[in-house]
C-alpha cells in the first residue's frame, strides 16, 4: 500500500482508505485495515451514529497510532460549542481519545468563522490532530481559510471525485495545489462509461492483474495530493480496492483513461452525488 503526505501535514496516509456510509461491516473493515487501508472515514450522520460505533468496534484491536480515523460534524451542529459537543459524542462512539482529521461535512447556515473557531479548538485540545472540510468549492475554501485562526490550517477537502465526475481537476485540485491541501475522493467507484471506455479500463486492469475498479482508484489517486475512500462491505471488494494501492499507472495508461473518461465542464455548483 503506497502512502503519501496528507496535504501540508507530516502525516503519511495510505492512498486508498475506507468509506463507511451508511454503515460498515466490521469484518470487511478489519480486512481492509490488515491490507493497509488504515485511513477510515466516517461521520456522525452515517447511520445516525451507528457507523461510528461500528468503526469503534472494528478498530478497537488495532494500535491507535497505526490508524488514520476521520469523522465529520453535521453543519446543523457546527456552532463553536456544537463542534466540541459533537466531537465528544463521536470520540465516545469511536472509542478513541482523538481523531486524525475532523471535518465540517458541508457548509451550512452557521457562519464559517464560528465553525472554524470550533475546529481550531479541537486541535488545541488535542481532540483532532488535523481539521478539514468536505464539499467545499474554491469559493468556500477561500472563505474558510480566511475564517480560520492563524496557525490553524485545513489539511483536506473531501469531495465527490470519480471517473464520471472529474471536474474537481479543474477547480478543487488547483486550489489544493496552491494551498498544499489533500483532496479526498468520495464515491470514487461511480462510473457510467460506455463499452469502449470499459474496454480501455479492462485492458489496463488485465495488464496490472487488478480489477477495473482498482484501475479507477489508481487513476484518481495519481495526483500527489489525492486520496480515495471507497466503501466495501464485501471482502472481495475490499481486497480489490486494497490492490489499487500498489498500482502505478504509466503515462500512456493515464492518457488512455483521460481520453476514455474525459473531463466535462462543470455546470452549476460542486456536485455532491
Ligand atoms: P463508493 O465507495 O464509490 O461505492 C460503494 C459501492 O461500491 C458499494 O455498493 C460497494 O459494494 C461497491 N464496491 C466497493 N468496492 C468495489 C469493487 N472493488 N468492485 C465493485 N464494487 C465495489 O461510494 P460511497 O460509499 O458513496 O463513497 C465512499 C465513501 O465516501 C462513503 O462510504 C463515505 O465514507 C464517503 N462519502 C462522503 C460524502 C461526503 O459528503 N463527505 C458523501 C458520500 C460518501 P459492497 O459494499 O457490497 O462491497
Amino acid at each position: 500500500m503506497k502512502t503519501k503526505r496528507f496535504g501540508w501535514t507530516d502525516l503519511e496516509v495510505p492512498v486508498i482508505g475506507q468509506g463507511t456510509w451508511p454503515v460498515p461491516a466490521v469484518a470487511a473493515l478489519r480486512r481492509g485495515i490488515d491490507l493497509g487501508m488504515t485511513h477510515v472515514d466516517t461521520a456522525e450522520m452515517y447511520g445516525d451514529g451507528r457507523s461510528e460505533e461500528l468503526v469503534g468496534e472494528a478498530i478497537a484491536p488495532y494500535p491507535r497510532a497505526s490508524l488514520f480515523v476521520v469523522t465529520k460534524v453535521l453543519p446543523s451542529n457546527a456552532t463553536q460549542a456544537g463542534v466540541a459537543t459533537a466531537c465528544e459524542r463521536s470520540l465516545r462512539r469511536l472509542r478513541t481519545d482523538y481523531v486524525d482529521c475532523f471535518l465540517l461535512h458541508w457548509r451550512g447556515d452557521v457562519a464559517l468563522e464560528e465553525t472554524m473557531a470550533g475546529l481550531a479548538d479541537l486541535v488545541r485540545a488535542g481532540k483532532a490532530r488535523t481539521i478539514g472540510v468536505s464539499n467545499f468549492d474554491p469559493w468556500d475554501l477561500r472563505e474558510g481559510v480566511v475564517a480560520l485562526p492563524a496557525a490553524t490550517r485545513i489539511a483536506c477537502n473531501q469531495i465527490l471525485y470519480n471517473l464520471d465526475e472529474r471536474t474537481p481537476e479543474a477547480h478543487e485540485l488547483p486550489w489544493a495545489r496552491d494551498n498544499d491541501s489533500a483532496v479526498v475522493a468520495y464515491t470514487p467507484l461511480a462510473r457510467s462509461g460506455d463499452s469502449a471506455s470499459e474496454v480501455v479500463l479492462g485492458e489496463i486492469a488485465r495488464a496490472h492483474r487488478v480489477t477495473p475498479e482498482a484501475v479507477a482508484l489508481a487513476f484518481l489517486t495519481h495526483d500527489p495530493l489525492a486520496f480515495a475512500i471507497p466503501k466495501a462491505n464485501t471482502i472481495a471488494h475490499v481486497e480489490a480496492n486494497a490492490a489499487a494501492g500498489d498500482v502505478t499507472l504509466s503515462d500512456d495508461e493515464i492518457a488512455a483513461i483521460d481520453r476514455a473518461f474525459p473531463v466535462r465542464q462543470r455546470v452549476g455548483p460542486l456536485p455532491t452525488n
